[in-house]
């Protein structure tokens, strides 16, 4: 049952008047938890075959001896395997952040951000090439903030994988650490086609994806940036986006250098 209230007033004290409202919302929470609990199971149990069948295609793949028409179609099926196992990935790390709501499970130490950040930048190195981009880490300060160095890894490469994907060929992606005595803040920029202001609201919504990319050629569940703002917010800090159309977006992560210390 949730009841809210509120004391009107008009201004004297004679006419104070207070409004309760009240609501049932057991039935409604107790659908979406089942709701949440079925995805989950479900995207489980699609795991260790969609592992089985990925493991398959690779070893198929290895024979020397398959003709080019069957390695194309196999490459095929090994591309849409390994999309369906990221999906898969995405929808259970998002329903184990709506379970712990603002806890998530978050395992924090000191940390220097700057070695995620170019861990993260090196793994995403070959990708980049692959599409013309350049990455810029010139920017990073040194510095230590008590954080969930994994989950913190999962926020950075999933935005470095966003300016990477959405960005143009022989694009620029900048990375940037700035640190303060309170918190820290990861930028990651790229010049890519840029984001309306009207997505930019909804950019962080469960499954959204932009107009522009939903036909286009790149693959995505449109929960990348949902669960990054809920890691971060499970830190205590916030991610902002700015953008216009036609001059790149820059995505900004704020984190308390202590969880639960203001920022
Ligand atoms: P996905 O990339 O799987 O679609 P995300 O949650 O990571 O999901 O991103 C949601 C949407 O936000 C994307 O579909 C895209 O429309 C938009 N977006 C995210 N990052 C960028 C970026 N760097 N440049 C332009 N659009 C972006």
């Amino acid at each position: 049952l949730s009841v809210t209230a509120r004391r009107l007033s008009s201004g004297t004290d004679a006419d104070e008047s207070t409004i309760v409202v009240s609501r049932d919302v057991t039935a409604e929470e107790q659908a979406l938890r089942a709701r949440d609990d079925l995805v989950a199971s479900v995207s489980h149990e699609l795991r260790t075959p969609l592992t089985s069948i990925i493991g398959y295609l690779d070893l198929a793949l290895d024979d020397p001896a398959i003709v080019a028409e069957t390695r194309d179609r196999l490459e095929v099926a090994e591309r849409n395997a390994t999309r369906l196992r990221e999906l898969v990935a995405d929808i259970l790390a998002m329903s184990a952040s709506s379970r712990h709501g603002a806890e998530f499970d978050l395992i924090p130490v000191d940390t220097d951000i700057a070695t995620i950040v170019r861990a993260a930048v090196e793994s995403q190195q070959p990708r980049a090439a692959d599409h013309g981009i350049r990455i810029d880490s010139s920017g990073l300060r040194d510095g230590t903030a008590h954080v969930d160095p994994r989950r913190l890894r999962q926020v950075v490469d999933n935005l470095l994988s966003n300016a990477i994907k959405y960005n143009v060929r022989g694009g620029t992606v900048t990375v940037g650490v700035e640190i303060s005595a309170t918190s820290v803040q990861i930028a990651v920029a790229d010049d890519g086609p840029g984001i309306s202001r009207s997505e930019q609201g909804r950019v962080f919504d469960r499954f959204f994806r932009g107009d522009a990319v939903r036909n286009s050629s790149t693959h995505g569940s449109g929960l990348g940036l949902a669960i990054s703002r809920d890691i971060v917010r499970a830190h205590g800090g916030e991610i902002t986006v700015s953008s216009a159309l036609g001059s790149g977006t820059t995505f900004i992560v704020r984190l308390p250098r202590k969880v639960g210390s203001a920022s």
